[in-house]
């Protein structure tokens, strides 16, 4: 049995990879320091799947405590990181500590795995390194664009230091997923995002106003240069999304080959509107969602959505959850949560 640390493991889609792996026979060590996840979420994901993975509260940034639970765990086949900071908003006001704790996080984990010889990491991107791409669809070859946030930029920092150290290690394998916008629970609503205080997501800030929570959600613009004047997103199913780190994982482990860089875009392929993601949400689960357009909000890019034919081909992957289907799983975990 292959042995997977997956750093940020209970957090949204860390939680939802874990169970992806343990039904799929992995067995699993989480490495969360809590900062923005709930223990609670072992439960749950024990609940699903029947097995209560191994768990370590370690800040990925201590590298002491990384080294001791690489020793205890010992034969780490492999990692899945997760383990970062990732409000866009937030990322401007408190840029030190996004550069600390998600580029010094990702170099002591680097560290440690070199020195306990694992030689597999899935890394966690976001398609905010393309910024606003001149041609639509992006494909992992579209230019990177300068970083619009300290977020962006740790991003891409993470994807070059990544990628300098497989040049110089050789032995190293990675897999960069950039990810376009998760949304979506476990069908069991036994796990799902929990964001703290008012949502800066999307799909969070519906699903709440529709609970009463929130009086109104704000549409932020409706005068982009877009069929209906509101932004578009690819958004998809976080456990698709979870799906996609599991193929991603046995391609790496099934390769003879080691010193490898591959780098996926992991959407759906498909562009929403903020408008119809909205409408579709009220129709796929028959609740009204009052909102009003207000203002732009800054650093917002206008459009992007995912080219995926390498994923589909290389991988064998493509996001299939239908639409509504996701939107009801995603309402079904907010009545769960104020149940
Ligand atoms: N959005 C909105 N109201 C909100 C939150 C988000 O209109 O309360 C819009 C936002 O402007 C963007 C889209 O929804 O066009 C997705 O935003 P989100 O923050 O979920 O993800 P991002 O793509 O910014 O990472």
């Amino acid at each position: 049995m292959k042995k997977i640390a997956v750093t940020g493991g209970l957090g949204y889609i860390g939680s939802h990879t874990v169970v992806e792996l343990q039904n799929e026979g992995f067995e699993v060590v989480i490495i969360d320091d809590l900062s923005n996840s709930e223990i609670a979420v072992l439960a749950g994901i024990e609940k699903i799947t029947g097995k209560k993975p191994a768990f370590e509260t370690i800040d990925v940034c201590d590298t002491e405590k990384l080294r001791a639970c690489f020793k205890k765990h010992s034969h780490i086949d492999a990692v899945i990181h997760f383990a970062a900071y990732k409000a866009v908003g937030e990322s401007v006001a408190k840029a030190l500590e996004y550069y600390r704790n998600n580029v010094c996080g990702l170099i002591s984990l680097l560290t440690v795995m070199r020195e306990f010889e694992c030689a597999n990491i899935v890394f966690s991107s976001s398609c905010t390194v393309y910024g606003q791409p001149d041609v639509l669809p992006v494909t992992e070859l579209s230019p990177i664009k300068k970083a619009e946030s300290p977020y962006g930029s740790t991003k891409q920092m993470s994807e070059d230091i990544i990628t300098d150290t497989v040049a110089a290690e050789k032995s190293l394998s990675a897999i960069l997923l950039r990810y376009f916008n998760p949304i979506g629970a476990h069908p069991s609503a036994l796990i799902g995002e929990l964001p703290k205080g008012v949502p800066n997501n999307l799909l969070p800030y519906i699903t709440q106003t529709a609970a009463g929570l929130r009086t109104e959600l704000h549409v932020f613009g409706n005068d982009y240069n877009t069929p209906d004047g509101s932004c578009i997103r690819d958004y998809i199913y976080v456990l698709d999304l979870a799906q996609a780190h599991v193929v991603a994982l046995q391609r790496m482990l099934g390769s003879k080959e080691s010193g490898s860089l591959e780098i996926f875009n992991i959407g759906t392929g498909k562009g929403l509107s903020v408008l119809e993601i909205l409408h579709e949400f009220m129709q796929a689960n028959g609740v009204n969602v009052p909102y009003k357009i207000v203002g732009r909000r800054a650093g917002d890019i206008e459009q992007i959505w995912a080219e995926t034919t390498r994923a589909n081909e290389v991988l064998g992957w493509r996001a299939h959850t239908p639409l509504n289907e996701v939107l009801q799983s995603a309402w079904k975990w907010e009545q769960k949560l104020r149940g």
